[in-house]
């Protein structure tokens, strides 16, 4: 007797458990891809402003560079001119011809660094052009992240109640369930398109309407098994369970 009365006791819980979870899926739906597209706008706003960050940086690292070339050939310029001005005062033809060799040295090296100067400027200026092209997409992710957001603030505001209370719920009851039980409930019901536990409704079942046979139905009555659905899986609960559901003690 303590035995039939404990199965009967797990299959209300589970009934009641399925119930809430009927609720807890309604609300999930009225929020649609609501989330997810709240979740994949943020991650894209974030993105966006990330690349324009690192664009920014790469042009203001790239005009640094460009300023120090641009010092360094003015320097080796004038180190050059005044190679030229010494020629006209050596004594030697040694002297005369080292000068000339420091002269071309210099000179190889202003034009590496003039060339330098070129690619860093073109540099600074594309990641500049790029940064500043990313602005009106950033803008218009973050626009409509925040609408997206406010929707589901208000779709979250207007059921937080109902969510809350759903899930207290949930936690009182699972707890009571054999854990067994439970795990079994949570795999028909991933695998069940959420329903897992349904009444036996005119001789069939509720989850794929396909009949039951009668001798089940009796054994069903009498509660001394948790029987499942033949076709669909699902754990079949009879009438005195639905109509009594509330009566969890
Ligand atoms: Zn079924």
């Amino acid at each position: 007797m303590v035995k039939e009365s404990t199965l009967e006791h797990q299959l209300r819980l589970l009934f009641a458990l399925q119930n809430i979870d009927n609720g807890l899926d309604e609300l999930h739906e009225l929020k649609g891809d609501l989330p997810q597209i709240v979740s994949e706008l943020t991650e894209k706003a974030q993105t966006l402003r990330r690349r324009k960050a690192e664009l920014e940086e790469t042009s203001k690292h790239s005009i640094v560079q460009r300023n120090e070339a641009d010092g360094e050939i003015v320097a080796l310029k004038e180190k050059i001119e005044k190679y030229k001005t010494q020629q006209f005062q050596v004594k030697t033809n040694k002297q005369y011809d080292m000068l000339t060799r420091e002269i071309d040295m210099t000179q190889g090296r202003v034009a590496k660094l003039t060339k330098e100067l070129e690619i860093l400027e073109g540099t600074a200026i594309t990641a500049k052009t790029d940064a500043e092209a990313l602005a009106p997409e950033i803008e218009l992710a973050e626009t409509e992240l925040s609408e997206r957001q406010t929707e589901l603030d208000t779709v979250n505001k207007e059921h937080e109640e109902e969510e809350l209370r759903l899930r207290h719920e949930r936690e009182k009851v699972a707890v009571r369930i054999v854990k067994s039980d439970l795990a079994a409930y949570e795999k028909i019901r991933r695998a069940k398109d959420g329903k897992a536990v349904v009444p036996v409704k005119r001789n069939a079942c509720g989850g794929c309407f396909n009949r039951v046979p009668p001798q089940k139905v009796l054994e069903l009555r009498k509660l001394n098994a948790m029987l499942t659905c033949e076709r669909c899986g699902r754990i079949l609960v009879p009438d005195e369970i639905v109509h009594n559901t509330t009566a969890l003690e």
